[in-house]
């Protein structure tokens, strides 16, 4: 159920039943010369928009925070970066109001790894102050099923433009859709960083995207999603570890 279309009246009936409320949180930066900004947004919107029909009725989908945490990509025209303090003061009191609310499991359902750091904050605070969070990075938890229908995983690569494709071919420029097959050898932080990890934004090969691709990627996403939701409400929250 989208809060956003609630009234006052039928979001206090709601929040009595549905005790979940998940928040898409993305950002607004450059996806190489092919995929459009918004692309870290409208891609966790979308597997929302899936679990929608058949989750409707388990799970109250928030308003998005479309802004992130991006530094690394700030050098590109577009992009918007906001800081690490802010993002966490800001995704913590919006946590924060729909607990008050009546929420009980707070979803951080989140499309940018630039947010990971700050989010890790806020789904701790989110705990501190009483509540379950769970902390989704749909390309990592997921990884394992991607790399099922992709041969790799990267920024604007062949699995991110799949999954844009998939919503809208037309939001794609394929001409453009490029590939850039190096990685940094370590954690380098440096104001020419970015010349040597991304250096047209991009990371992977974008020119092995498909839209079938981006569809079974799609299912496989929201069935593990699914699948995760249901432990999180039946408190089957561990896995075997060989020893
Ligand atoms: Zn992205």
């Amino acid at each position: 159920m989208y809060i956003a279309k609630l009234s006052k009246e039928t979001f206090a009936q709601a929040i009595k039943e549905i005790k979940t409320v998940v928040i898409p949180i993305g950002s607004i930066e450059a996806h190489g010369s092919h995929c459009p900004l918004s692309t870290d947004i409208i891609v966790p919107e979308h597997i929302l928009s899936l679990m929608e029909k058949t989750h409707g009725d388990k799970i109250l989908i928030a308003p998005s925070v479309n802004y992130g945490y991006t530094p690394s990509l700030a050098y590109f025209p577009g992009t918007v970066h906001i800081s690490g303090e802010t993002l966490t003061n800001y995704v913590f009191e919006l946590a924060q109001g729909w607990v008050k609310w009546g929420a009980e499991y707070i979803i951080l359902f989140n499309g940018h790894g630039g947010n990971t750091a700050a989010l890790t904050l806020v789904a701790n605070k989110v705990a501190e102050s009483g509540a379950t969070c769970v902390l989704v990075n749909w390309w990592q938890n997921y990884s394992k099923e991607i790399l099922e229908i992709c041969d790799a995983q990267g920024h604007a690569g062949e699995d991110e433009t799949s999954v844009v494709l998939a919503i809208d071919p037309d939001l794609v420029d394929m001409s453009k859709a490029g590939v850039h097959d190096k990685q940094l050898m370590a954690s380098i932080f440096a104001p020419d960083a970015i010349h040597y990890s991304y250096p047209d934004a991009l990371n992977g090969d974008a020119r092995k995207a498909s839209v079938e691709k981006g569809e079974a990627i799609y299912e496989a996403v929201c069935q593990s999603f699914a699948k995760m939701l249901e432990r999180l409400w039946a408190k089957d929250w561990t896995d075997n570890k060989p020893i």
